[in-house]
């Protein structure tokens, strides 16, 4: 896969250690070449003297306005580097919720584009013209795009084919579809010692019967689900 980053701040996205995404998984999927990261600089495709991106908003006001020439440019500069089409995703607030299922959905993709928005955000009209998906990863505010564009590599990279090894899997995570549909929290975990601190590791996972463990994981999450996230369960 590959992902464009559009920012101002390009220097956060290095996949080098020890950037959040040189090390660990993303780390190892960039060094593996099963994701490339491009981060470009939004100012390099300024055209004033200042390089400006930002101006004041009109109507007055606080804060500042990311201006729409200079993403409009970045955008279709980047995305004539490669052939495979592109999807859009600008990171915003007030963009449909970042979930598993959208992150599934993104992972099969073979090139995405990502904007980072900063100050008050984006002149309208230049969103309106890109006509991207808009993305949130919740609800707060952050003061840019870029650690919300981390949070959606960090989670669409994990699931790339050959990404994570058998050690790894991701289909016992949360949020991870079930064999009948459902999407549960995952089970608590334990590794040794078998005591601690006067706590023991539950009996039935020392059993070695992998059809009670199983039934066991099952069990606690969908107790987990129920008391902590009953929405997953649906009504
Ligand atoms: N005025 C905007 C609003 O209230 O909707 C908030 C702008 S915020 C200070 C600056 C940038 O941070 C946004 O353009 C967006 O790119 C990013 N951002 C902030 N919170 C975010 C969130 N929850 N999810 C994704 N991106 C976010």
């Amino acid at each position: 896969m590959r992902i464009d980053m559009l920012t101002t701040f390009p220097e956060m996205f290095s996949t080098q250690p020890p950037a959040a995404l040189g090390v660990s998984i993303p780390g190892r999927a960039a060094a593996a070449g099963l994701v490339e990261i491009h981060a470009t600089d939004i100012r390099a495709y300024t055209t004033n003297r200042h390089r400006k991106t930002d101006d004041r908003p009109f109507g007055g006001g606080p804060g500042m306005v990311m201006m729409c020439q200079p993403l409009w440019d970045a955008v279709l500069a980047v995305e004539a580097m490669d052939p495979r089409p592109t999807r859009r995703i600008l990171l915003t607030p007030q963009g449909r919720p970042l979930t598993q299922p959208l992150v599934e959905e993104l992972a099969t993709l073979p090139r995405l584009l990502l904007i980072a928005g900063h100050y008050e955000g984006i002149d309208e009209r230049v969103i309106e013209a890109l006509a991207p998906q808009e993305v949130s990863i919740g609800d707060y505010v952050l003061s840019g795009g870029e650690l919300a564009a981390m949070v959606l590599i960090d989670a669409v990279v994990r699931l790339l084919p050959g990404v994570l090894g058998d050690q790894e899997s991701n289909l016992q995570d949360s949020f991870s579809q079930e064999a009948d549909g459902r999407r549960l929290l995952d089970c608590p975990h334990y590794t040794r010692p078998r005591e601690w601190m006067g706590r023991e590791v539950p009996e039935i996972l020392m059993s070695g019967d992998h059809g009670k463990v199983a039934q066991w994981r099952l069990e606690q999450k969908l107790a987990r689900t129920e008391a902590r996230r009953p929405d997953l369960l649906g009504p």
